[in-house]
């Protein structure tokens, strides 16, 4: 199962992962994470990379699609991946078709989570993450039994400096530009399916598996 999980900023691709890599046992390639990982130890990856995620732009696509490549080569990624936020452009969505067919790999199916753009804001705004497990709540929408203490691992819970509403602006606008265009070149390769985000994360992640068994 190679599959490229796809949606705008704070549609649900990391709580729906979560989820998948469990049911399908294979590795969870955020671009999202590895940068957020590389600006927690302070890297020279991780200096680049803030300055980008802070303003909502992306992070260029010569860095992106380097250290995807080098993630897609290590051997655990044969047996399948679960791809969160990679591609973002059409340089990116380029790569990865060369880079695939190098290690011998076919995407399975590219699943792109619908939500419209005004629900988006508020599923940012209100995103808490555990600082120890990294995972994935909401203060309305998935909220934790104790307040701001996590419910698998009784973490911190913390909220990530994109997630104002000024730099989530930002994130759409970009998101639109750049990302949502994908949509158009992975549907005229006979391999997107949509999926409605405006459910209960239960109903959409059971349509996602619906959608990978071709029901
Ligand atoms: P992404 O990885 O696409 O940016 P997340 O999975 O982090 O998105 O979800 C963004 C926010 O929306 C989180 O706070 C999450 O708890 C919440 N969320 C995720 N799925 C749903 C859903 N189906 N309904 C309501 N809120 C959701
Ligand atoms: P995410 O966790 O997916 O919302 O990503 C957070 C931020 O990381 C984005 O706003 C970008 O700055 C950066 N980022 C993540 N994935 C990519 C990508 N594929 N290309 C460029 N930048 C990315």
């Amino acid at each position: 199962m190679h599959i490229l999980l796809m949606g705008p900023p704070g549609a649900g691709k990391g709580t729906q992962a979560a989820k998948l890599v469990q049911e399908y046992n294979v590795p969870h390639i955020s671009t999202g994470d590895m940068f957020r990982a590389a600006v927690k130890a302070g890297t020279p990856l991780g200096k680049q990379a803030k300055e980008c995620m802070d303003a909502g732009k992306l992070v260029p696509d010569s860095v992106t699609i380097g250290i995807v490549k080098e993630r897609l080569a290590q051997d655990d990624c044969k047996k399948g991946f679960l791809l969160d936020g990679f591609p973002r452009t059409a340089e990116q969505a380029t790569a990865l078709d060369e880079i695939l067919p190098e290690i011998g790999i076919q995407l399975t199916r590219v699943i792109n989570i619908d939500v419209p753009k005004e629900d988006l804001i508020e599923r940012a705004v209100g995103r808490r993450i555990c600082r120890k497990c990294g995972a994935t709540y909401h203060i309305a929408f998935n909220p934790t039994k104790e307040d701001g203490i996590c419910d698998a691992c009784q973490g911190e819970l913390y909220q990530r400096a994109d997630d104002c509403e000024e730099t989530m602006r930002n994130r759409l606008d970009v998101y639109g530009a750049q990302t949502q265009p994908l949509i158009d070149y992975y549907q005229a390769k006979g391999l997107y399916t949509a999926i409605e985000g405006r459910q209960a994360i239960d109903k959409v992640f059971h349509d996602i598996v619906a959608a990978l068994k071709g029901e």
